[in-house]
């Protein structure tokens, strides 16, 4: 039988900087993956002669060399930032809407300001105000959490105590009463999966303040360059990874990791163990019931599975400025309502009036798509439990009709998209279910409903001992905090090893 110090199931963000964090320190892990390729998500795919970027639409928290962001310090210190090139963005993102209002947002906050007062001159005053809220929520965040000030009372972070555990749309209310503007103003809610009616106003003040402070990335290469890079380190700092090679049980015993067994048979002795698949995999699947404990099932009982989503990945035959693309990151947005009816959409199999992301990738870096061409990545969010019950026959004509609708969006917005489409591939939650193995092909984890936000999540720790968890069910979902999620599940296995 094969002996590993640690072994890591999953080759997503989080299972890929943990296997390159405890490789790093010398210590001997295997790398299981059950996909042929690493990223989990973080991948990329051909059709034709383009190579489609499957998940990132803005990458968070890197800033710059001269003011770098947590992710830029964590890359680096993991000896990948060399490899890679990243792409800054110009636009926060640019909203469209059929009735042919248009408005983007840049990275810059004044800028900003000065645009919203522009096009919302009635709410001028609480656009300043509702800036100057972000800004101080963001300062308290980053004093009380990010620091982890040992003494964080109401008197130091004023803002972050009156308002951390708000819903987003009662803030919003607060401050304003134009409904585009409160759309405009909540629609990244998108890339953390809740409306803005269950949505901490923690997320979404952070979010946007991230964006504009450290400023959207792309990735030269896309996030498969990023896995790529990431599963290079590791194999040169003596890794070992297997492919198309899942892990099927954790075998448990005396509340204590005895060994992997994976699914070719083999068994592999280990102590620890970093679990990247889903938690809800994790403690049903991998490992045998009577060793999963009572506290356990009650967590995971009392948790909600994410939303999954509804991709389009289009390959066009001209460049982004024929069809009117002129943005990275375009929100298509039909409806003002941030309702708990959004909630009613992400159920439903067709697509109406849901909120979509288009994003880009040509605008930022002209070499993305060979030339002369330029690719389109539009998502909708939608929930993976009325797709298992679509019978098997129907599967193709629900999706194509989704596909249609969708795709006619597109059209109110760039009325020649149609006509130059080379390549087109479909995604549906249920495709995210076969690529992550998450149930419902949940893309965010558990949802990050306001009971469940950073505040109160679990981390990298199990009752079981020698098993951690990485990834978006171990915590905040995003490409930055499931990297860093790894990071931080290596560092506990390699404290308890006594390394160096
Ligand atoms: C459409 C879409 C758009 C997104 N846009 C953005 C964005 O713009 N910005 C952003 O920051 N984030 C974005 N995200 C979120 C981000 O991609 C994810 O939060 C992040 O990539 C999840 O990483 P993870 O570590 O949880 O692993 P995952 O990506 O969930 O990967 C888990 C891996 O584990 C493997 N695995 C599972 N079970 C087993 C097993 N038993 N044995 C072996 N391997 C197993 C899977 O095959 C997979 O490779 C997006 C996600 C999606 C789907």
């Amino acid at each position: 039988m094969e002996r590993y110090d640690a072994v890591v199931i999953g080759a997503g963000n989080g299972g890929l900087t943990a296997a390159a964090t405890l490789a790093k320190k010398g210590v001997n892990v295997l790398l299981l993956e059950r996909h042929n390729i690493p990223g989990g998500c973080a991948t990329s795919f051909c059709r034709g002669r383009f190579e489609f970027e499957v998940a990132l639409h803005q990458l968070s928290g890197l800033g710059t060399p001269e003011k770098p962001g947590l992710l830029r310090m964590e890359l680096d210190k993991l000896g990948v930032m060399e490899n890679l090139e990243f792409v800054e963005l110009s636009d926060l993102y640019h909203v469209a809407t059929p009735k042919g209002f248009r408005i983007t947002l840049k990275t810059d906050r004044s800028e900003n300001i000065a645009m919203l007062q522009e096009k919302f001159p009635h709410e001028k005053d609480a656009i300043d105000r509702y800036f100057d809220l972000m800004a101080s929520y963001a300062n308290d965040m980053i004093g009380a959490f990010i620091f982890r000030d040992p003494e964080p009372s109401r008197e130091k972070y004023p803002y972050l105590y009156k308002y951390a555990l708000r819903n987003s749309k009662e803030i919003l209310d607060e401050y304003f009463s134009d409904p585009l503007l409160k759309a405009i103003l909540s629609v990244y809610w998108g890339y953390l999966g809740v409306p803005p009616t269950r949505l901490a106003f923690a997320y979404l003040a952070m979010i946007f303040f991230q964006y504009m402070e450290f400023k959207p990335y792309h990735i030269k290469g896309g996030s498969q360059a990023l896995s790529n890079a990431i599963l290079n380190k590791f194999i040169s700092d003596g890794g070992t990874a297997r492919f198309s090679c899942g892990a099927k049980k954790i075998v448990v015993k005396n509340g204590r990791v005895k060994s992997v067994v994976t699914d070719n048979n083999d068994e592999i002795i280990t102590e620890y163990v970093v679990s990247n698949a889903s938690q809800v995999t994790t403690y049903t699947q991998l490992i045998d019931p009577e060793y999963v404990p009572e506290s356990v099932s009650v967590e995971i009982k009392g948790r909600n599975l994410s939303t999954s989503a509804f991709t389009m990945f289009i390959g066009f035959d001209c460049e982004p400025e024929e069809l009117g693309i002129t943005e990275s990151t375009n929100f298509l947005m039909d409806s003002t309502d941030i309702s708990d009816a959004i909630l009613d959409r992400m159920q439903n199999l067709n697509i109406q009036d849901e909120l979509m992301v288009l994003s880009c990738y040509d605008i930022a870096d002209a070499d993305f798509s060979p030339p002369g061409t330029c690719q389109a990545n539009v998502v909708t969010l939608k929930y993976g439990e009325p797709w298992l019950r679509i019978p098997p026959r129907q599967y193709h004509d629900v999706k194509f009709r989704c596909a249609e609708s969708m795709l006619k969006r597109v059209e109110q917005i760039y009325p020649d998209a149609k006509k130059h489409i080379e390549e087109i591939e479909v995604g549906t939650p249920l495709t995210h279910m076969r690529y992550l193995g998450h149930p419902f092909g949940a893309i965010y984890g558990y949802e990050m409903l306001t009971k469940d936000s950073l505040f109160f999540q679990p981390g990298p720790y199990s009752p079981i001992q020698g098993l951690f968890l990485a990834g978006g069910w171990a915590g905040d979902n995003g490409f930055e905090p499931t990297l860093r999620s790894g990071i931080s599940a290596a560092k506990s296995i390699i404290r308890r090893l006594g390394v160096k």
